[in-house]
């Protein structure tokens, strides 16, 4: 598969280069150059089977090719089961039973099988940074950790995480490194980019990146929903309609991409926190990112969705793609009352980003919507129990995968948001 460059202003490419690079020259995102069509009807089949049955095409002529079965065993090892709510026509897309109880688990680990199938045997070490809000640090380092020829560098605003997500991000050890940076998760994104574009540092490091813009963590995010979609499918003989919790977008663009690879996909409806950049657009505004506000949902708050580019590169104009996907934003107060309430409701207990989702559908079946809606869970809840226990008055179950890293003991080193000293870190090392 071809893959070209968002700006278009990049060379044509294979699907290996383009993984293996992350960002585009001319600084767009890589697409594939067309999408393939799907003519998929498995029910039965097993998640991994799916998604490799979905990555095929994309990676025909890759160097991967003989090994994507492999590589998508090991990503998809965990299932991601779509369960009925209480309420009819209402599901939960549970995508929260990997290492890292978060989605990015699937992803993370399928960029971290590609990346390694494509290393030469001799290469030097690659340093993978990432810049995390909280949960692409920990999917990512677990995916990495002690994997031979890589190192994680990871780097989190201090006191910006939840005290469990901070745990997961300190508790790896052996070839994962947890920095905590005085600043923002903006001042950590600004940190990693500075880094990726120092020539000398780059070269002498094989310095590399892992977030939510890289091709091999967007296109392996088709398989869950391919898999809920074709199951449903083939049981009710309609499309299943997707409520996404989204801040980079990289989520719901691979929903969008399953849906245009003919999947059984209906609507897409984006459900965000106060950071209403999408929300505001999709209401006909124009595209305006904005500063970030903090919220609950804290692994959505994107002032500048960065997969927006992509989104709109796959449709003609404004028009086709506000006809396509639809957003709503969800304030904190909304987010607390919907955790309240989801037990009773819903017989669950939502995390905060999977509660914006749910009171998105709760608006639509207010507005009398009685299509079939799957809820995405992009968490488990007890990663986040500091707001949600509370709010529901008793704990939440911690799921074995979370207690696993809860065992181990943690620790993060300490930086100031400064360039020099990241600089001066990474070559000590
Ligand atoms: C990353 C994340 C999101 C947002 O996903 P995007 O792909 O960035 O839109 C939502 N919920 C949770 C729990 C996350 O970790």
């Amino acid at each position: 598969m071809h893959c070209i460059s968002t700006r278009g202003r990049a060379a044509t490419t294979g699907i290996d280069a383009a993984l293996l690079a992350g960002l585009a020259p001319d600084g767009g995102l890589y697409v594939p150059a067309t999408l393939p069509r799907l003519a998929l009807d498995r029910p039965g089949a097993t998640l991994a089977d799916t998604a490799c049955a979905v990555l095929r095409p994309y990676f025909a002529d890759s160097r991967l090719a003989s090994l994507l079965p492999r590589i998508c065993t090991e990503a998809f090892a965990f299932a991601a089961p779509l369960r009925a709510l209480r309420g009819e026509h209402d599901y939960l897309l549970e995508l929260f039973h990997g290492p890292t109880v978060a989605f990015k688990d699937y992803a993370a680990r399928f960029l971290a099988g590609a990346l390694s199938a494509l290393r030469a045997p001799n290469a030097p070490i690659t340093t993978i940074l990432v810049a995390t809000s909280g949960d692409t640090g920990a999917a990512v380092a677990a995916a990495f950790h002690r994997r031979a020829g890589f190192k994680v560098v990871i780097l989190y605003p201090d006191g910006r995480v939840s005290p469990r997500q901070a745990h997961g991000l300190g508790c790896w050890g052996d070839n994962v490194r947890c920095l905590r940076v005085a600043g923002t998760f903006d001042d950590c994104q600004r940190l990693v980019k500075q880094a990726l574009a120092d020539a000398e540092l780059r070269a002498r490091w094989a310095l590399s990146s892992a977030n939510s813009i890289s091709l091999g963590r967007l296109l392996p995010q088709i398989g869950y929903y391919a898999q809920a979609a074709l199951e449903f499918h083939a049981r009710h003989g309609m499309p299943l309609n997707f409520i996404i919790p989204t801040g980079n977008l990289g989520n719901a663009c691979a929903a969008v991409l399953g849906r245009r690879m003919g999947l059984p996909i209906g609507r897409i409806v984006l459900a965000t926190n106060a950071n209403d950049v999408l929300p505001r657009y999709f209401a006909g505004a124009d595209y305006a990112p904005r500063a970030t506000l903090a919220t609950l949902a804290n692994a959505m708050d994107v002032g500048a969705p960065s997969n927006f580019e992509r989104l709109r590169h796959f449709h003609r104009d404004d028009d086709e793609l506000r006809g396509a996907v639809s957003a709503q934003a969800v304030d904190d107060a909304t987010i607390r009352d919907t955790i309240r309430r989801a037990p009773q409701q819903h017989d669950i207990v939502p995390c905060p980003h999977t509660a914006t989702a749910l009171h998105v559908l709760a608006t639509l079946r207010a507005q009398g919507e009685s299509a079939p809606f799957a809820v995405v869970a992009t968490a488990h809840p007890a990663k986040f129990e500091t707001i949600v226990e509370p709010l529901i008055g008793h704990p939440v179950e911690v799921p074995a995968a979370l207690a696993k890293s809860l065992a181990r003991p943690a620790a993060s080193e300490p930086l100031a948001a400064d360039d020099a000293l990241l600089r001066r870190l990474l070559i000590a090392a």
